[in-house]
């Protein structure tokens, strides 16, 4: 049933993706939401929470309801991020429609929370998504306790400092700030570093503010893993230092975005043009050379993101020159064997402006773009990250022995 379900959902997406195009050209851009508590009649909806993306809100019949959501901008991917709370004066079920801007069809199963902290995906019982329209039908019971019911998790910027401040405890660990947003959010740097490291890794997430399953929850798992107390991560720590970057769009992240930043940019297509203030915080500072100085010597990268058809590693299909795909194949290898599951491996363009081709060309040194799925179980998701950064630590002590 969840087969079907999730083949419908894919057939859903492949239309809309051939049907929009004309459609997204022509339509406005910028458009922003204003932070309030809808009400129609018993019911209420709010969106005034970071993360939240709730653009209006109607009755369209006795118990059937209906958000509207939009984007930030267009033209955009088909990742129509929703967030917002609803309750009722008296408990009450209704049917809550959500219709998505500009004929963008629906991609995320509902999470449902009760707290905001603690999140379930929906009952697949309890929702209907109508492949033509795109739109999706819920059926909810409210009471006057807010519900939350959002695309992802909502990991915001405030989750994702929580985070980074709960581990910069330590000597060996700490928070910087590299630069500031199009808002003027901090861009944050965790590093972790054991007295004087040879060498460095690089890892970069939530560039796209949805992509919560890998470029949180993942993000988190790998990060986690290397900084345990397992002997190899021991070992690892005392030659490599790590350097995250674990929320490149903290304004696309905290206003509900489906993609860009506030300046309506695809960051993970700016690491050419170096165009918005977000990449080039990153860049400047990994450039610069008394933090060259003061660092270990840059050897691996690993950009975190999530896909409808993740999970998928996304590499090179040429080489240059410089950066021979050692560490890479071998990485790969070593994971295929110690999880008996093959990898989807992707190999894309070295000319394309993404984060990684930028650490392959620039930084001269072996990089990747980690794919998550949307609706992977996260168990799933977080032991897949553990396996991925203990391979890699076991590469990468090898190679650098
Ligand atoms: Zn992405």
């Amino acid at each position: 049933m969840r087969l079907i379900f999730l083949f419908l959902l894919g057939i859903a997406l492949l239309i809309s993706c051939k049907e929009s195009s004309a459609e997204i050209e022509k339509s406005p851009a910028s458009k922003t939401q204003e932070k309030k508590v809808f009400q129609e009649g018993s019911v209420f909806v709010d969106n005034k929470f970071d993360g939240a993306r709730l653009n209006g809100f109607k009755q369209l019949n006795d118990s059937t309801y209906q958000v509207l959501i939009t984007p930030e901008n267009t033209p955009i991917n088909n990742s129509p991020w929703f967030s917002f709370r609803i309750w009722s004066e008296e408990a009450t079920k209704i049917k809550l429609e959500i219709a998505y801007a500009e004929d963008y069809k629906h991609r995320y199963i509902p999470k449902l929370s009760a707290d905001g902290t603690i999140w379930n995906p929906m009952r697949q019982d309890l929702y209907q998504v109508d492949t033509i329209s795109g739109k999706l039908m819920l059926e909810l019971r409210l009471s006057p306790q807010k519900l939350w019911v959002s695309a992802q998790e909502n990991l915001n910027s405030a989750y994702i400092h929580a985070w980074m401040d709960s581990l910069a405890q330590g000597a060996s660990i700490s928070k910087e700030e590299v630069g500031k947003s199009v808002l003027g959010q901090p861009i944050s740097l965790l590093k972790v570093k054991n007295g004087s490291p040879k060498y460095s890794i690089i890892v970069i997430g939530r560039q796209h503010p949805p992509e919560v399953p890998g470029g949180t929850i993942s993000l988190v798992s790998f990060v986690q893993t290397i900084l345990s107390d397992s002997d190899l991560a021991i070992g690892f720590r005392e030659k490599f230092e790590m350097l995250v970057f674990p929320l490149l769009n903290p304004d696309g992240v905290d206003h509900g975005n489906w993609r860009h930043n506030a300046n309506g940019k695809d960051l993970n297509r700016d690491w050419q043009a170096f165009s918005q203030p977000e990449t080039k915080a990153v860049k400047d500072w990994l450039t610069n050379a008394e933090n060259i100085a003061k660092g270990g010597q840059y050897c691996f990268g690993i950009d975190f993101h999530t896909s409808f058809s993740g999970p998928y590693l996304l590499t090179l299909d040429t080489i240059p020159h410089q950066v021979k795909p050692e560490l890479t194949t071998k990485w790969i290898n070593q994971i295929e064997s110690a999880t008996k599951q093959q990898l989807d491996i992707r190999p894309r363009a070295q000319s394309l402006p993404y984060c990684y081709n930028w650490m392959i060309n620039a930084l001269e040194i072996e990089a990747v773009t980690y794919e998550e799925g949307d609706e992977i179980d996260r168990a799933i998701i977080q032991q897949r990250a553990k396996d991925y950064a203990n391979e890699l630590m076991k590469v990468l002590l090898e190679k650098y022995n």
